[in-house]
């Protein structure tokens, strides 16, 4: 695969993640979308081959056994998968790639892809997660409780992460997600070709 370096963005359900992802896309040029698969119908504003390619169970399940997902998981009862294609489109443009996908994805991808950047957005507690939950209106309670549930769960995980950031304040939430991207995209490991430039004696 390409130079490109991988995000791979993980909250709990409601913790504000894809309003982040939206903000730090306005803010930092060059980053791409890697678009998942998923059997979860599609919700109301939603477009198909947009948020997600949206497939039947048995048309995912066809192209997990053919090898053609990065890694893939079952997350509240639906399968999502990250299709090599969704990556190697955004990567072969010459840009960074966002991935948002849960705990269990964003774990097997990094065993597997060394260099991926692993970042988890926290919600600021329990309470003001339901309160997202709630005041997003997109699910029925007993839904709302099982996000809960979960979120215990996928905290437990967030160790395991190399960046943090607490979606407390969005702006500031924000902020930090850009800044996260800009300080990887100077790790000197990434600007080898670069620094090789110099030791020919011109300058690159
Ligand atoms: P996720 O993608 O993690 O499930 P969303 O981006 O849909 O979460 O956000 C869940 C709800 O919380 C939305 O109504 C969103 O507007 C709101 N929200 C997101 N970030 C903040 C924040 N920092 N402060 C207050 N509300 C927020
Ligand atoms: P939603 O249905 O709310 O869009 O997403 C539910 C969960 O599925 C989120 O935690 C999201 O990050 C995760 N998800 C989305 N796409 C993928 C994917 O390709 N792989 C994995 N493992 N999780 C995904």
């Amino acid at each position: 695969m390409a130079d490109g370096i991988l995000f791979v963005i993980s909250a709990p359900s409601g913790a504000g993640k894809s309003t982040l992802i939206r903000r730090l896309r306005q803010r930092v040029d060059g980053l791409g979308f890697s678009v998942s698969h998923t059997t979860r119908p599609p919700r109301a504003g939603e477009t198909d081959g947009v948020e997600y390619h949206f497939v039947g169970r048995a048309a995912f399940e066809r192209m997990a056994a053919a090898g053609a997902f990065a890694e893939w998981a079952e997350v509240h009862g639906n399968l999502y998968g990250t299709s090599f294609a969704a990556l190697e489109a955004e990567m072969s443009r010459g840009r960074d790639v966002l991935l948002d996908i849960d705990v269990q994805g964003a774990l097997a991808l990094a065993d597997r892809v060394p260099g991926a950047v692993l970042v988890f957005v926290a919600p600021p507690s329990p309470g003001e997660l339901r309160q997202r939950l709630e005041s997003r209106a997109l699910d029925p309670p007993e839904v709302i409780e099982r996000r809960l549930a979960a979120a215990r769960t996928e905290m437990a995980a967030a160790g395991r992460y190399d960046y943090l950031v607490v979606n407390d304040d969005l702006e500031t939430a924000a902020d930090e997600l850009a800044a996260i991207v800009r300080a990887e995209r100077c790790r000197t490991c990434r600007r080898i070709a670069w620094l090789d430039g110099w030791s020919g004696g011109s300058q690159p």
